[in-house]
Formats: C-alpha cells, sequence, structure tokens
C-alpha cells in the first residue's frame, strides 16, 4: 500500500488532478496519510486473517471512512456502537446528531487513490493473506535473491542462475554454508574465514531477534520511518527492490 501511494505521488507531480490542485500538499495525499492508510490497511489484514471477505471489507471501510463528508456519509462498513474508531459511529450511537467531519481529505485525491484500494482488495491477492501470513514474509526469499541480482539491471543466465543458488545458500544456511562451497571448490580455509562467518551470521540472527522484540508501536513506526528514508534514498539513486514494484 505505501509503494503504491508513494508512486501514484510520484507519477502525478507536477499534474493536475480533477479540482485542478496536484494531489500533494496540506491536507492532501501527504506522506503522513500515506502511513495511516498504509498502517489501517495492514491492520485490516491481520485482524481478519481467517476470511477474505472480513478483509476485503475492513478495508473499504478505510477508504469510505476517508472519502466521507457532511454531504455524503459513506461510514457503512464502520464499526458500530460507542466502542468504534469511527467518530461518526460513535457520535451516532449516542444520538449526536450535529457531528461534523474534520479534516476531510478531497474527493479528487480519494478518487486518485480509489484504484488502489480495488487493486489491493482483490480477493486473489487476499487469498494469499489468509492466515496472517504477510506478502512482505512471504517475499523475503525474493529480496534475498534480488539483493545479488537487482531486477532494475539485465543479467544473463548464468548471472541469474549463480544469483538464485546463492540466495538459496544464504536464505537456509547462511555465511557458514559457503564456507562449504569453498571447501568445494577446493579452497584452504583458515581462521579468519571460519570466524568471520560465523561471526556475520551470529549478527544476522542477533539483529532479527533485536528487530522482533521492537514490537511496541512506537519502535515499529520509527523503523518504518527509517526504511522510507531508505526508500526514496534508493529511488534517488535509482531503485533496486521493493515489494510488489515489479
Ligand atoms: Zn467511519
Amino acid at each position: 500500500m505505501g509503494a503504491r501511494l508513494r508512486r501514484l505521488k510520484l507519477v502525478n507531480r507536477g499534474k493536475k488532478l480533477s479540482d485542478g490542485k496536484s494531489i500533494s500538499g496540506k491536507n492532501r495525499l501527504t506522506d503522513k496519510l500515506i502511513d495511516k492508510f498504509t498502517t489501517y490497511y495492514g491492520n485490516a489484514i491481520r485482524e481478519n486473517c481467517s476470511s477474505t471477505d472480513d478483509m476485503r471489507k475492513s478495508i473499504w471501510a478505510i477508504y469510505c471512512h476517508y472519502r466521507s463528508t457532511d454531504e455524503e456519509p459513506m461510514h457503512y462498513f464502520c464499526p458500530v456502537g460507542a466502542s468504534s474508531w469511527c467518530s461518526y459511529q460513535k457520535a451516532k450511537s449516542s444520538e449526536n446528531t450535529s457531528y461534523k467531519h474534520n479534516s476531510i481529505v478531497p474527493t479528487s485525491v480519494m478518487d486518485a487513490v480509489k484504484p488502489i484500494f480495488a487493486e489491493l482488495s482483490s480477493p486473489k491477492l487476499l487469498k494469499k493473506c489468509l492466515g496472517g501470513k504477510t506478502q512482505n514474509s512471504n517475499e523475503s526469499f525474493n529480496s534475498t535473491l534480488w539483493k545479488y541480482c537487482p531486477k532494475t539491471s539485465g543479467s544473463s543466465k548464468i548471472i541469474v542462475d549463480v544469483a538464485v543458488n546463492e540466495a538459496v545458500v544464504m536464505y537456509n544456511d547462511g555465511m557458514a554454508d559457503r564456507l562449504d562451497i569453498m571447501k568445494h571448490l577446493g579452497c584452504k580455509l583458515g581462521h579468519f574465514s571460519v570466524t568471520y562467518a560465523f561471526q556475520s551470521d551470529n549478527a544476522r540472527i542477533k539483529e532479527a531477534e533485536m528487530k522482533s522484540r521492537s514490537s511496541t508501536l512506537g519502535a515499529r513506526r520509527a523503523l518504518r520511518m527509517r526504511k522510507k528514508a531508505m526508500h526514496d534514498h534508493f529511488v534517488e539513486i535509482g531503485v533496486t527492490y521493493e515489494a510488489g514494484a515489479f
């Protein structure tokens, strides 16, 4: 979701939407709104990981909620009752009839992002997320592979074959298995190459454990912002790998 919305913003740079204004700017498709949509989209999938229908409904609840105005409220999919996250439904349950929508996202912006919501709520895609598996964890082998063999630069079949084998080795057993390959190639292994391989594997495991411990919302948000900064850097110097970008 984040990648798609950022790309939408990028391709619309300098263009005008149906209301004659650009897609970005104050109260429009800001980085903050992109982060919000991305987080809510992830939650919609994780909280309904046993039913694609419920996932789909929750995803469209986000869209319709943000598309709502005083003239045209569209909170059909928002949870009802006093404990709802939707302020409209909350007000409705307390019979507050003077509810006003504040911080409305312009309709032109919502129209522009609608195809992305439609594409990312397709049952075919959501089926892959059943059981709470996310697209990224399914793709992590791919990301290991593309590190060796970026999709953006053409490679011969030999290079791709080598990269696939190398990625399988790293993905399954890490650096330690590389030593085996070197042995089979007839290389003599010294003290330093063995120590280096094990140290590097330990560091990789430690980093993964640390990441899984930073489960607080704040830490995850900070991590996302750091990743976003890195992503922007890669866009500037020419893209390498991004989930769903190819
Ligand atoms: Zn709502």
